[in-house]
Order: C-alpha cells, then sequence, then structure tokens
C-alpha cells in the first residue's frame, strides 16, 4: 500500500526508448511503498498501462503529435521547457491541495528544466540518465574540460578513465560530430552542467557491468546505479510477474511472434530490430534483407512500414524462414527460448535488454551512443559482434552473415552464450532482493519516507 506522504513525480522524454525505463523505475518504486504518479504528454498518456502508477498528462505544446508536429529537435525541446515548466507545476500545486504533495520529481536527463520546477516549488530533484554510465561519463568529462569537442580523428585513440582507449568511429556520434545533432548535444552537456542541482543522478545500469567506470569515477561525480530497469518477470519474480513496460506507443504483434517461436527450436531464431527512432536507409534494410536470407537462419525482423522499405520479392523468396513484424513486445520475444542471436542497432535499452536476458549480439550501430554501446558488447562484455561498414557507411549482406555465423556457430559462440548467461544473472543479482541497485533504491525510498515522519 503507498503511502500517501511520499509522492513521487515521474516524467519521461516521450519517446519510446525513454518512456520504457522511468515507467519501469515509477513501477518499482511503488512496489517499495511510494506514491508514483507518472506524468507524460496527452499523445503518450493512452499507451501507459501499469496499475499501481497514476499516470497526468503534461504539455509539450503539441498535444496532437509531439515532437512530428514541431519544427526541430530545438522548438521541440524550448517548447517543453516552457509548456512543460507550467503544466508540471500546475500539476504539482494541484497534488499538494489535495493531500497528496509531491515529495519528488525524478525527470527524464533531456528535461533539464524539471531540476528548476523542483527547486522553485522546494522539493526534491532526481535526474534519471538513460545512457550507459560510461557514456554519461565522456559528456561529463567535456564539461569538466578533460574532454574537448570536437573530438578530431587525428586525436584518437582518446583515453579516459575506467573506459577502454576508444577510437574515432567509437565515440558516441554527438562527440565526432558535434554539429549534426547540436540541439541533442546541447542540451545533455547542459544537463551534466547543472548536475549539482540534483538531490539524486540515477543512471540506467548497475555497477556490476561498468565495473571499472564506477571505480574511476568514485567520489567524483554523484552518479547512482538503479538498473536494469526491466519488468520483474525477467528479473525477480516475487513482485508482480510483469512481463511488459506497460508503455507501447506502436500495436504489438507479440501473440503472433511467440506463436511462431514456439514452432522453432531453441537457440535457432534470430530477432532483428532497430528500436524506435532509427530511420535506416533503404539501402540498409536492403542489405539486411538479403544477409538474412543467406544466413538461412529463421529470423523475425521487426520494421515499420514495412511495405515501402523490404525489397520487393523479398518476403516471397524467404518463404516460412522468416517473419517481419511492425511492433512487439521485444522483451517478451527475447525472452523466448528459441531466440539464439539479436541483430540490434545498440540502443542502449535493447542491449541492457539483450545483457539482462541472455541473448548474445550483433551490432548495426547508426548513431548517438549505440557505436560505443557496440564497441562494450563485443570487447568488455564480450557478448556479441560488431558488424562493420562499408565507405559508404552500409552493413553488406556478407558482412552481416558472416557477424550472424559467428554468434550462432563460430568459434567464439559458446563463450559469447556463456558470457551472456553470467549477465543475466548479475542482472537479476543487482535489482533483486538486496542486490546492488536494490540497495540504490532502498535508500532514496527511505530517504523520502525519513522526511516525512
Ligand atoms: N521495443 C519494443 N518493441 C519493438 C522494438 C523495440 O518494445 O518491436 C522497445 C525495446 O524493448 C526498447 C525500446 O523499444 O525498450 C527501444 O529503446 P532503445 O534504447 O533500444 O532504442 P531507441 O528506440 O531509443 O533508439
Amino acid at each position: 500500500m503507498a503511502d500517501p506522504r511520499c509522492h513521487v513525480i515521474v516524467i519521461p522524454y516521450p519517446a519510446q526508448g525513454h518512456i520504457n525505463p522511468l515507467l519501469q523505475f515509477a513501477k518499482r518504486l511503488a512496489s517499495k511503498g511510494v506514491k508514483a504518479t507518472f506524468a507524460t504528454t496527452p499523445y503518450t498518456v493512452n499507451s501507459i498501462h501499469a496499475p499501481n502508477v497514476g499516470v497526468e498528462p503534461i504539455s509539450d505544446g503539441f498535444d496532437e503529435g509531439g515532437f512530428k508536429q514541431s519544427s526541430g529537435v530545438e522548438a521541440y525541446l524550448e517548447s517543453f521547457k516552457t509548456v512543460g515548466s507550467r503544466t508540471l507545476t500546475e500539476l504539482i500545486l494541484k497534488f499538494n491541495a489535495s493531500g497528496f504533495p509531491v515529495t519528488c520529481i525524478v525527470y527524464d536527463s533531456l528535461l533539464t528544466w524539471a531540476v528548476d520546477v523542483a527547486k522553485q516549488l522546494g522539493i526534491y530533484a532526481a535526474v534519471f540518465l538513460t545512457n550507459s554510465a560510461s557514456v554519461c561519463s565522456m559528456y561529463w568529462q567535456i564539461d569538466q574540460g578533460l574532454l574537448t569537442l570536437p573530438v578530431k580523428q587525428e586525436t584518437v585513440p582518446v583515453s579516459l578513465p575506467g573506459l577502454p582507449s576508444l577510437d574515432f568511429y567509437e565515440l558516441p556520434s554527438f562527440l565526432a560530430s558535434p554539429t549534426t545533432h547540436s540541439a541533442y548535444l546541447e542540451t545533455i552537456l547542459q544537463k551534466f552542467h547543472s548536475l549539482d542541482k540534483n538531490d539524486w543522478v540515477f543512471c540506467n545500469s548497475f555497477e556490476e557491468l561498468e565495473i571499472e567506470l564506477v571505480r574511476a569515477m568514485r567520489g567524483l561525480w554523484p552518479v547512482v546505479m538503479v538498473g536494469p530497469t526491466l519488468p520483474s518477470a525477467y528479473l525477480d519474480q516475487q513482485i508482480d510477474g510483469d512481463t511488459a513496460y506497460g508503455a507501447s506507443l506502436w500495436e504489438q504483434t507479440t501473440d503472433q511472434c511467440l506463436r511462431w517461436l514456439d514452432t522453432k527450436p531453441p537457440d535457432s531464431v534470430i530477432y532483428v530490430s532497430f528500436g524506435s527512432m532509427a530511420d535506416i536507409s533503404a539501402k540498409q534494410v536492403e542489405e539486411i534483407a538479403w544477409g538474412l536470407e543467406v544466413s538461412n537462419w529463421p529470423f523475425l525482423w521487426v520494421i515499420k512500414d514495412s511495405e515501402n522499405k523490404l525489397p520487393v520479392d523479398f518476403i516471397s523468396s524467404v518463404g516460412e524462414t522468416g517473419i517481419v513484424v511492425a511492433w512487439c513486445n521485444q522483451l517478451e520475444v527475447l525472452a523466448h527460448q528459441a531466440v539464439g542471436c539479436f541483430v540490434t542497432h545498440c540502443g542502449w535499452n535493447s542491449t541492457l535488454e539483450g545483457l539482462s536476458l541472455g541473448v548474445p549480439m550483433v551490432g548495426v550501430t547508426q548513431w548517438s551512443d549505440q557505436p560505443t554501446n557496440a564497441k562494450f558488447i563485443e570487447e568488455l562484455w564480450k557478448v556479441g559482434v560488431r558488424a562493420k561498414k562499408d565507405e559508404e557507411g552500409i552493413v553488406r549482406r556478407q558482412e552481416l552473415e558472416k557477424c550472424i555465423r559467428e554468434v550462432m556457430v563460430g568459434e567464439r559462440s559458446e563463450e559469447m552464450k556463456n558470457k551472456a548467461s553470467k549477465w543475466r544473472d548479475l542482472a537479476k543479482a543487482a535489482v533483486g532482493l538486496g542486490g546492488s541497485s536494490d540497495t540504490k533504491i532502498n535508500q532514496f525510498v527511505l530517504k523520502l519516507l525519513d522526511e516525512k515522519k
């Protein structure tokens, strides 16, 4: 039963890869007796299904379609700052007047303005980082003047505390070409500049996964690892057995996928998905398609708008070997025993999900933190390989086929499977009772509850 005196409002950036971890964190707080309210934009509010969490709208200024309605990233973030600050303040004042005063705001790290709302209203603020701690540490180093932008090809490899040395193409794309997505980069850097304003800085990762970094940064920065934020069915069944995040922005075809997977032998299926945001070029889609065909393993490919993107004769050519769907519950698919390999863009959620569900990966990266995550998958965590791009930036079909073969039956295949199981167990332990992340969440909840005694 939630304690009405301890009320946390959790605010995601309204994209799938941000809603999922933040909602899961809200659910976890609710499971620990905190009253949790998820405040999100009107066009995402109806996709949230989380019985123990309240859901309320706040506005980004584009109530019909959000980002798509705006004239670009800069305009969108600016509008969310202005309208979001106002509507969040109104929501908190409404709660304060209704006997459920708000104690703390936990907000997505792209919404840097939320900390100012919290401070103006005299309540706690906790920023929630949705990248790995390693990637976040690079942005922090920039703020500290220890890494200068743009990182030039001549100055690599980059050596930073707690990280392996990084080549140019292994850096987050925002660092290698800072002008390409300058509004995102500016927001990220702003957030690291104002980290001290927060009472807590949470990161969706776990200490055991990034232990070198954790050791190197101890005492230097305030980041607290509270992940992975996966539904409890995959981690510690005793809570609620929940198998979904409870927030899908697109209709899922999971039953069809699971029925199909049920007909396949264990570890035989290649699951392919590039997340919610990646806009894969037609050329790259074509190479993936024929790469999957020549691989000759059963495959399940998530691709939105497939009728306009897939080569015309692909579906008839692969016949029963594969299915293509627009969207699914990725967790249920990854957790299915038939899935033996995850071809992924290496978004941070997908990376954590692959690791936490013990599925070896092939990285076909696009932008942002993905190249860095892919390096870690291959070299540090040893649970997969990265597909190499040609001079046009395309992963060719032969390369994809080679990578899939390496993961499925190659020399290191067994090692990757063993490592994947090891990370799955460590992830479970971190959020399980008394684990490293669970302990940090408990300390946070205790502090909030203690204040109210
Ligand atoms: N996802 C899903 N169904 C799909 C594909 C992806 O539910 O068919 C989820 C996936 O589980 C993950 C999120 O979408 O939680 C994607 O986040 P990620 O950080 O991997 O990539 P992004 O979409 O931010 O690029």
